[in-house]
């Protein structure tokens, strides 16, 4: 745990090594795990190291943060070989949009057919 990180966190723990989650990425700003309940073929967490509550509780000197996990995404797309028929991420922030880990994150989908608008 560093001073940023947040002892009573489980993305917290998973990011310090402290809860194993078989990491496929790691920088030093960002980790990449399995989602525990895939919603579709590959379904990973791309999570900061500091733990930020929600993308609506980021400081503007947090926002730099975003583009290495959109860099993290890209990396890991590929090696997940679902970069080239595509994937989505999500980032939920706050109860409306069914946010449940306290922890900033963002879904990274793919592997099959997402539907969108139907
Ligand atoms: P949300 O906060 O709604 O954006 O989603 C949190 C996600 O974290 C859910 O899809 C959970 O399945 C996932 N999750 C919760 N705990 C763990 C864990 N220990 N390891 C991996 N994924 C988890
Ligand atoms: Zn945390």
């Amino acid at each position: 745990m560093t001073p940023e990180q947040d002892n009573d966190c489980i993305f917290c723990k998973i990011a310090s090594g402290e809860v194993p989650s078989g990491l496929l990425y790691e920088d030093d700003d960002v980790v990449v795990f399995p989602d525990i309940n895939p919603l579709t073929p590959v379904h990973l967490l791309v999570v900061t190291k500091k733990h930020i509550p929600s993308l609506a509780e980021m400081s503007d000197g947090d926002t730099p943060l975003i583009g290495k996990m959109i860099k993290a995404v890209k990396q890991v797309a590929i090696e997940q070989g679902i970069a080239e028929r595509g994937y989505r991420i999500t980032i939920n922030s706050g109860a409306d949009a069914g946010q449940i880990v306290p922890h900033l994150h963002m879904h990274l989908m793919g592997g099959r057919h997402l539907y969108w608008k139907h």
